[in-house]
């Protein structure tokens, strides 16, 4: 026997019928307009939408930053992420100077084991790219199922890579079938701008984002589109929060370039006067890139509407303001870089996007889950509601009408940027691999109970 969700109007990123499903190991087996309920253990799940299961491709639990560890682990952050309608996950496995990027992947592969409530793979996020670790990466594709690479173009001195390193990563990533994913600032001009800035007292959390301008971004964007343009490789760019790197993308994509660009809730619902919030509050909204100016948030939204932007990742990056970001309160570019985002990711975006009328439901499907896991290597596993995949299921309330709160929230932070914002749209109950694992405001699965996800080699994905 297996589990029959009964009445709902199934949603992927090319349909939206009304269809019964049946799951049974762990696996959808049926979709059908009626499936008589034979001895299957059958859910009423009328009145709401069966949508595939989030998947975030930006995340960092468990991860030292900045002379702290981001608070939320692999247990409560993806038990979050349950509750937010997310059942799977690529994070960040931290590179460190003189490590290998076997033994980040080993590390995470510690944090990871035993304690996820949802599926996860990893994306290396190299702290030192050099000779030695570009030689591990074909070796990495093949054995470990990581296939994506994150380079800095910001943090001089400490993460950042010049242009050589990162030409030379692209060349190689398209020869074996690998993603390279930057973070597109450019680390000199920010330098001088941060040294400046303290130089003349000025140290405040609004500086953090006058200091790391838009037109930065933009140009780490362009100059890491060039690089790859004459590589012949793939590029994805993640957390795009302006016009000046959108456009960018928009451009390369328009030359049939298989560039792509991330974006995520906080950039489309904060912005840069959040800053300006007294006391030292605007600390909760110190990451980077930094919030914008209001206007780029239409920007933003046309892209992903227009799927110039193809996937939508938390960057889920959480500390306490208390004793954590705190380590800032003199100096702006001492606080912790980001903010606890992995529960309220489909939230934000079904309610600003869905329900406001900015996109529709299909599209809201793939910017959540089917582009992801097309982009990483997961697809059709994961990523869509189809007869073979996965039991990844969110049946999702869009009647339900909440306000987000760092009172009830499910991460560990003591604070939420989306903060009384009131949004309609929630989890009635989410499967994993067919597996209830939330029921209303319950968390019914168990310790452990997600699985290493091993990513596929990147292949040209038209969206
Ligand atoms: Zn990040």
């Amino acid at each position: 026997m297996g589990t029959l969700l009964r009445g709902g109007t199934v949603v992927t990123a090319s349909d939206t019928v009304h269809a019964d499903v049946l799951v049974e190991d762990e696996v959808v087996t049926t979709i059908a307009r009626h499936i008589p309920p034979s001895d299957h253990t059958v859910v009423d799940v009328s009145g709401c939408y069966l949508f595939p299961g989030g998947i975030d491709p930006h995340t960092h639990l468990d991860m030292p930053f900045g002379g702290t560890v981001t608070i939320d682990d692999f247990e409560s952050g993806t038990r979050a992420a349950a509750f937010g309608g997310t059942t799977s996950m690529i994070d960040f496995a931290l590179h460190t100077k003189g490590d290998t990027l076997k033994n980040a992947i080993d590390t995470w592969h510690d944090k990871a084991s035993g304690k996820a409530a949802i599926d996860y793979g990893f994306h290396v996020m190299v702290g030192d790219m050099n000779a030695s670790v570009m030689a591990e990466i074909p070796d990495v594709v093949e054995k470990e199922g990581v296939t994506s690479f994150k380079v800095f173009m910001a943090y001089k001195n400490n993460l950042q890579a010049d242009d050589e390193t990162l030409f030379r990563t692209l060349r190689l990533a398209a020869e074996v079938g690998a993603l390279v994913q930057v973070h597109a600032e450019n680390g000199d001009v920010i330098d001088v701008l941060v040294k400046e800035a303290l130089e003349k007292g000025l140290t405040a959390p609004k500086y953090h984002a006058l200091t790391r301008p838009p037109e930065a971004e933009g140009e780490a964007t362009a100059r890491a589109i060039r690089l790859a343009e004459i590589a012949g490789a793939p590029l994805y760019v993640v957390h795009v929060t302006c016009a000046e790197a959108a456009n960018a993308i928009s451009d390369a994509r328009k030359r049939g370039l298989p560039i792509y660009g991330e974006t995520c809730p906080q950039y489309l619902v904060c912005d840069v006067t959040d800053y300006e919030r007294p006391g030292f509050e605007g600390a909760k909204y110190v990451m980077s890139p930094p919030l914008r100016d209001k206007w780029n948030q239409d920007v933003l939204w046309n892209k992903l509407k227009n799927m110039e932007l193809q996937a939508f990742g938390s960057d889920h990056c959480s500390f306490h303001l208390k004793g954590q970001k705190e380590l800032g309160i003199h100096d702006f570019s001492k606080i912790p870089n980001g903010s606890p985002t992995i529960e309220h990711r489909m939230n934000i975006l079904y309610h600003y996007g869905v329900h406001e009328g900015r996109i529709g439901l299909n599209k809201f499907v793939a910017l959540t889950s089917t582009n992801i896991a097309k982009l990483f290597g997961l697809f059709p596993k994961k990523g869509t509601i189809a007869v073979g995949s996965d039991a990844d299921i969110v049946v999702w309330d869009p009647s339900v009408k909440h306000t987000i709160s760092a009172a009830t929230h499910h991460m560990r932070a003591d604070n939420n940027i989306f903060e009384d914002m009131t949004v309609y749209g929630k989890p009635k109950y989410v499967f994993l691999r067919g597996h209830k694992i939330v029921d209303h405001d319950s968390y019914i699965g168990a310790v452990g109970q997600g699985q290493f996800l091993r990513c596929g080699r990147f292949y040209p994905v038209q969206f």
